[in-house]
């Protein structure tokens, strides 16, 4: 097929789920064209292999962020999945939607059809949950939403310790209720990843008039008369092009999918001439409002030999990995995770702006074994999020050639109040920590350590080491103003037959993890591009909404 009515670039959490639903009725000739490769390896599968398949440069972008301002100055690696499923092949898995008042507030700030009634429909089509169909929930969609059993060693005590602090414990984090503990949902199918890759595109690649391409970095979006035509595109070191005779639709993720925009002369005048590339369409949003959770973490020696680290000795891992080729089953088969909540910062939120993540094992973690490597203790984390940030930050390009990385700065800590938002946070873990029965679970505490006290203390820590919770969304954001890249039907202003479709469209980052939200995205989207009658409203509770 040498033409095409639909393109689709980039074959992510977005793009998968657009070549499925654009090719379902068979009536359209879709391409989806991905820069990486096929996602066959074990390491992608095993869930518990997780930070392993992120940290793959095979499969992964290798994204280094240019030195942050107020953080130090430091460069961070920015992980991104560059393989079949893209970030959903190396992501955590979790299965969060963000909170009603995200897409409430898109709604409220002109953006038709977005608020949280309008698109719950969306998450629900996608989804085949554990808990059967509800109101909140779906049944009959690929994208399996299973439980992982809880840790005995640690579970309980965390939710004894929430109950303490007077929040409730959650059985679901994306039902009515939102503020509370518990144990979150994952995408993992029979006991492996369920990436986009695997649960919306393995079954549509078999039809005829889907065809997917790997290993193919585009290049450029060709524009003819004000209208995208196609795309240039590269694989081997040979120049290709295809034509849509639709639509081009652009699901690079947040980092891609701007720098692929301003290559093709959409974008910002001036930084499109600095890099010798001549304006199309002159967009001052393109890649700009760059937003992420910024996260702090603190690690504790734990007061036994509870934690998972004793599964990190190598000939239970081999068992462990044996187990869960041959079966599924096991650790392998879920994540070291011990409890997360979702908290207001201040009663006066209406929802909670803080996730609180426990692992039972902290990122030092490694395999040992006695006579080749020692442990490296027995470790707690507690991660906590920062989910409606003020500071913003931008892609920009660094040179005009399409297969170097672009420029990513989050400008993390920048504003005042993400400053003061990230001590609150370190307090807060340290409070859920003095907190029995979570307080007999741990020993000592070994970063940021007892010595970092004071506001100061505590500032510097935050500025030597926020992270991020590689939750990178809006910078190709939806709008109505000057500053929007995409209306509220995602189409690219300005322009005729280009999208752009991913989490980078995100007006404002979700309260929570945003696969499921990038997913849904493309859920939605699908309806749009083949002019279909959008789902009905969901009617919510009045708690529900807002
Ligand atoms: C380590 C890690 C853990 C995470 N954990 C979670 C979690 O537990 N739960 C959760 O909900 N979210 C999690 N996320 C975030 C979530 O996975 C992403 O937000 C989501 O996958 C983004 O989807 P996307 O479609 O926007 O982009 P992607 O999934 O990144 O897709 C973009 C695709 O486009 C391809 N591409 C880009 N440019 C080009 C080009 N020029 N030509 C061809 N192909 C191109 C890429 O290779 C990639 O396949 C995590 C992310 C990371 C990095």
């Amino acid at each position: 097929m040498a033409e095409f009515d639909f393109i689709i670039v980039g074959a992510g959490s977005s793009g998968c789920v657009l070549a499925d639903r654009l090719s379902a009725d068979g009536r359209h000739r879709v391409l989806l064209l991905e820069a990486g490769g096929r996602d066959n390896q074990p390491v992608v599968a095993m869930p518990l292999a997780w930070m392993k398949a992120a940290m793959t440069p095979a499969i992964t972008w290798g994204y280094l962020g240019e030195p942050e301002p107020y953080a130090g100055n430091r460069q961070m690696p920015h992980l991104r999945g560059r393989i079949l499923g893209g970030t959903s092949s190396i992501n955590g898995m979790m299965y969060s939607r963000g909170m009603p008042s995200d897409y409430d507030g898109w709604s409220a700030a002109g953006l038709k059809g977005w608020s949280y009634a309008e698109v719950l429909p969306y998450f629900k089509r996608s989804e085949s949950c554990w808990r059967g169909p509800s109101l909140y929930h779906g049944d009959g969609g690929p994208l399996t939403v299973s439980r992982i059993p809880s840790d005995p060693a640690t579970y309980p005590a965390l939710m004894d310790t929430a109950r303490a602090l007077g929040f409730k414990v959650l059985d679901d984090f994306n039902g009515a209720e939102r503020e509370g503990f518990g144990i979150p949902d994952f995408t993992i199918h029979k006991g492996r990843r369920g990436s986009t890759s695997k649960r919306f595109l393995a079954e549509a690649a078999k039809r005829s008039n889907l065809a997917v391409e790997s290993h193919v970095l585009v290049r450029r979006i060709l524009i003819e008369n004000g209208k995208a035509v196609g795309v240039e595109a590269s694989r081997d070191g040979q120049t290709m092009q295809f034509r849509a005779n639709r639509e081009v639709i652009v699901s690079g993720g947040t980092f891609n999918s701007p720098q692929l925009l301003l290559l093709s002369g959409i974008g910002p005048a001036e930084e499109l001439r600095a890099q010798g590339i001549a304006p199309v369409v002159v967009l001052p949003g393109v890649g700009k409002n760059l937003q992420d959770h910024p996260m702090v973490m603190v690690v504790y020696e734990a007061s036994g030999p509870f934690t998972f680290d004793a599964q990190l000795r190598l000939d239970r891992l081999a068992f462990t990995a044996m187990r869960w080729f041959l079966t599924g089953t096991g650790p392998g088969a879920a994540m070291p995770f011990a409890g997360q909540g979702f908290v207001r910062s201040s009663s006066a939120r209406p929802y909670p702006d803080i996730q609180f993540q426990v692992s039972n094992v902290s990122f030092m973690a490694q395999p040992w074994f006695p006579g080749w490597r020692r442990p490296v203790g027995y470790h707690l984390s507690a991660g906590a999020l920062q989910l409606q940030p003020e500071s913003r930050g931008q892609v920009t390009l660094k040179s005009p050639d399409p297969g170097a990385p672009p420029a990513i700065c989050f400008n993390l800590m920048k504003e005042e109040y993400d400053r003061r938002f990230a001590c609150d946070l370190l307090r807060f873990c340290r409070k859920f920590f003095a907190t029995d029965p979570a307080a007999r679970l741990i020993k000592a505490e070994l970063a940021p350590g007892p010595a970092v006290q004071s506001d100061d203390e505590l500032d510097a820590y935050v500025r030597a080491n926020i992270a991020t919770g590689a939750h990178p969304t809006s910078s190709c954001a939806m709008g109505t103003g000057e500053m929007a890249v995409v209306d509220a039907d995602l189409k690219v202003r300005g322009l005729e037959g280009l999208r752009v479709v991913d989490a980078s469209v995100m007006p404002r980052v979700v309260a929570g993890n945003t696969n499921a939200p990038a997913i849904m995205i493309a859920e939605k989207a699908a309806d749009m591009i083949l002019g279909r009658t959008p789902l009905p409203a969901a009617e919510l509770p009045a708690a529900c909404s807002g």
